[in-house]
């Protein structure tokens, strides 16, 4: 516990994506338990989402039953830089322009009147995507701690993008096929496994954002990451050398069937009736996150696919999976023929559906937050990645741990493959195996967030190092 009457007073402003919120409010929470105050910032957009999902008033305050526990958790809502009702999840111009040189306005705005308030400001947690922290930090006289929700591999990768360019692996898409060896920290990579914002030759404005997050991360005085030195240990290390690099995580509450602070950005439907009906193992839960879109093409042949396969399935599936004007993104056909095999649902609350015994199986657009709640469900995957750090997930998954296999590893999919996947996962060989190996790196995951574990001390080390400084 910090001393009270230096108590810290941390800014936390999290990406405004279900992947980023969800751990930043696990962390608000962690070191508020510490004797930290915490002023938690989300957007206006954000905000509005959650409570029309909880059903709660508009401006509702998630964090105060937490506050009411006896937590200094205070809660403030900004602007991003788009009218509320603003369409984000078109991913356009408009957003990336909001990202790029709006949002931080807003950010300095509450910043300054924050100042005034008591206990005094000490530091200023962003997420490392954010294109200003380190640049408002100095500015205001505060230290700034970096937050990675994704795998310290992917973090290593951004971070010397330097090098990338240098070995033109960067943007390189499909002509440089030479394995990469030279990143510190990380033994082999392919250039296809790399995350797709390093394959691709990007538009001007994601890419001057990533650029510039980067940038910015190279001036933190600390980086937190949601990864345990069980799952990444050489890359870590490597890290450490260059920064003070702290791996935490997993940041999740580790009951899984315990209700936490209602933060999820649609309505949770309720699958537990019926995933009681099942016999252990016998369902493949499938989700591709909370933003990452799939073409209609290969939606089709994964529905098909799991038709064709013997297993009951559970499938949360966003209506804008494919595109936002689709008014149902699964064929007719599909819904009309799953029967009491299987449900499909807008979205649920997926730590509960993966800690459910009669969850066989996850078809995984591979979230780094997904990932790591199968890990520690125990449950195999199988892949398909579809952007950004998924690909480079995958990797970690597939072919380090050996947790899982892969769909359209070739560059399609077909229904052939993804019944045959699903089989060979949910009662095949290579679901044994990779249920095995999922096992080991549960208790793994165990040890490292046991009260003498890595992850705690780490932790702790983190809090004592920020209040030295
Ligand atoms: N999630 C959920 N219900 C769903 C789908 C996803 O609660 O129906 C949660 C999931 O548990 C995870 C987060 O949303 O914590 C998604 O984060 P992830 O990093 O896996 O993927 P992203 O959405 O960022 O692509």
């Amino acid at each position: 516990m910090v001393d009270p009457d230096r108590k810290p007073h941390a800014v936390l402003i999290p990406m405004p994506f279900q992947g980023h919120i969800f751990p930043a409010v696990q962390l608000a929470i962690k070191l508020a338990s510490k004797g930290f105050t915490i002023t938690f910032v989300n957007t206006e957009a954000t905000n509005y989402q959650i409570s029309q999902a909880h059903h709660s008033p508009i401006n509702h305050d998630i964090f105060s039953d937490a506050r009411a526990s006896g937590l200094d958790i205070r809660y403030e809502l900004i602007s991003d830089g788009l009218p509320t009702s603003y369409d984000r999840s078109r991913n356009d111009e408009q957003l990336w322009y909001a990202y790029l040189y709006l949002f931080s306005t807003h950010v300095e705005a509450l910043m300054q009147k924050l100042l005034l308030t008591s206990p005094p400001v000490t530091c200023l947690i962003a997420d490392t995507f954010f294109v200003w922290p380190s640049t408002m930090a100095k500015k205001l006289g505060l230290t700034y701690v970096s937050f990675w929700t994704e795998p310290a591999t992917v973090f290593t990768l951004f971070y010397h993008m330097d090098l990338l360019i240098a070995h033109g692996h960067h943007a390189c898409q499909e002509n440089r096929k030479d394995t990469i060896t030279y990143i510190p920290g990380v033994p082999a990579i392919e250039p296809t496994d790399l995350m797709s914002y390093l394959q691709l030759d990007i538009p001007p404005m994601p890419r001057q954002m990533l650029f510039k997050a980067m940038e910015e991360t190279k001036g933190a005085d600390f980086v937190l990451c949601n990864t345990a030195e069980e799952l990444e240990l050489e890359t870590i290390s490597a890290l450490q050398r260059e920064k003070p690099f702290y791996a935490v995580g997993p940041i999740f509450p580790v009951d899984f069937t315990r209700s936490t602070v209602a933060a999820t950005l649609w309505t949770e439907s309720d699958c537990s009736q019926w995933l009681d009906s099942k016999p252990a193992g016998s369902v493949l839960y499938i989700s591709f996150g909370s933003y990452a879109n799939v073409s209609k093409r290969d939606l089709e042949e994964i529905a098909y696919g799991i038709l064709d396969s013997k297993a009951n399935f559970l499938w949360a599936i966003r209506r804008d999976i494919v595109s936002t004007d689709e008014p149902e993104p699964l064929p007719k056909e599909f819904l009309e023929e799953c029967d009491e095999r299987g449900i499909v649902v807008p979205w649920c609350c997926q730590r509960e559906v993966l800690s459910h015994p009669s969850i066989g199986g996850f078809l995984t657009h591979c979230g780094w937050n997904s990932v790591l709640e199968s890990i520690w469900c125990a449950v195999p995957l199988l892949c398909f990645p579809l952007i950004s750090d998924q690909l480079t997930n995958r990797k970690l998954v597939v072919q380090d741990w050996k947790i899982g296999t892969e769909i359209g590893g070739l560059g399609i999919v077909s229904r052939n493959e993804v019944s045959e996947k699903i089989e060979s996962l949910m009662g095949g060989e290579i679901g044994d195996q990779a249920r095995k190996e999922i096992k080991e790196l549960k208790k793994a995951l165990e040890t490292a967030l046991s009260p003498d574990g890595s992850s705690p001390k780490n932790f702790d080390q983190f809090i004592e190092d920020l209040i030295r400084q």
